[in-house]
């Protein structure tokens, strides 16, 4: 069974420029993709679809086996629980702590509050923010909020993580840590998808590489 398929898939901001265009693409169950291109090439929209934030405005999305466009409104959050994202811009809520914006996807999937409290700490742990498990977010630094933002996206084991520029705002070595995690939760089972310019994390982790170039999906290294 496909993840996530897309058929000649485009999309447009409004009445402007197609910034995708005939987009296949088949991210089968388990595996693990980098996704270059320059900035402006259409990364983050692809992204955006793929997490099934928006409609293609041309093709065809298909996402655990449904079709996107016959898919019924109410049953799109339950898909959308099995994608973890990592946004460029973190997306952390201010209001709540730092725990509890890790929190966040396993109260959506009602998950018992002593399993959550384990799974958030220990992830905390992991991500080295246990200390400032009760702070603001905005308090913390850009790398810090990173680590939030990632901890967030793979707690509750997405079956699909999707990752937007995740090592942006960290040094190379919390970068090689960020992505030994990622390989990690591949190793387990998730299939992984990740945007990033950093050719250094490219080389050192050695998975197929998708290029967007004016629109247009081409894969550079298989
Ligand atoms: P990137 O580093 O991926 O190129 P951008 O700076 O282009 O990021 O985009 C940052 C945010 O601004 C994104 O949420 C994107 O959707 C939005 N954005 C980018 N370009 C435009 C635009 N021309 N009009 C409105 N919003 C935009
Ligand atoms: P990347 O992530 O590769 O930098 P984006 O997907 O952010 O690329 O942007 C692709 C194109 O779409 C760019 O020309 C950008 O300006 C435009 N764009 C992105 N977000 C918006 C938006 N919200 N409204 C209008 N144009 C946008």
């Amino acid at each position: 069974k496909h993840m996530i398929r897309f058929e000649e898939v485009g999309f447009r901001y409004g009445n402007g420029p197609e910034v995708l265009r005939d987009v296949d693409l088949d991210l089968a169950p388990g595996s693990f993709h980098w996704l270059t291109g320059a900035s402006g090439a259409g990364k983050s929209t692809l992204l955006k679809l793929l997490h099934l934030a928006d409609h293609p405005t041309r093709g065809r999305v298909e996402a655990f086996g449904e079709d996107l466009s016959e898919l019924k409104r109410r049953h799109l959050p339950k898909l959308r629980r099995q994608i973890g994202m990592v946004f460029q811009d973190f997306r952390l809520l201010d209001h709540l702590t730092v725990f509890d914006n890790v929190a966040l996807p396993l109260r959506l999937a009602r998950v018992r509050d002593s399993s959550l409290r384990k799974d958030v700490g220990e992830m905390l742990d992991w991500v080295g923010l246990a200390d400032v498990a009760g702070a603001d977010p905005r308090t913390l630094s850009g790398g810090q909020q990173q680590r939030v933002a990632i901890a967030r996206a793979v707690v509750a084991r997405p079956l699909l993580l999707l990752a937007d520029e995740p090592t942006g705002s960290v040094d190379e070595a919390t970068g090689t840590r960020i992505l030994r995690l990622f390989q990690e939760l591949h190793r387990l089972g998730t299939t992984v998808l990740v945007a990033t310019h950093n050719e250094l994390l490219i080389e050192r982790f050695p998975h197929p590489v998708l290029r967007l170039e004016d629109g247009q999906l081409g894969l550079v290294r298989a």
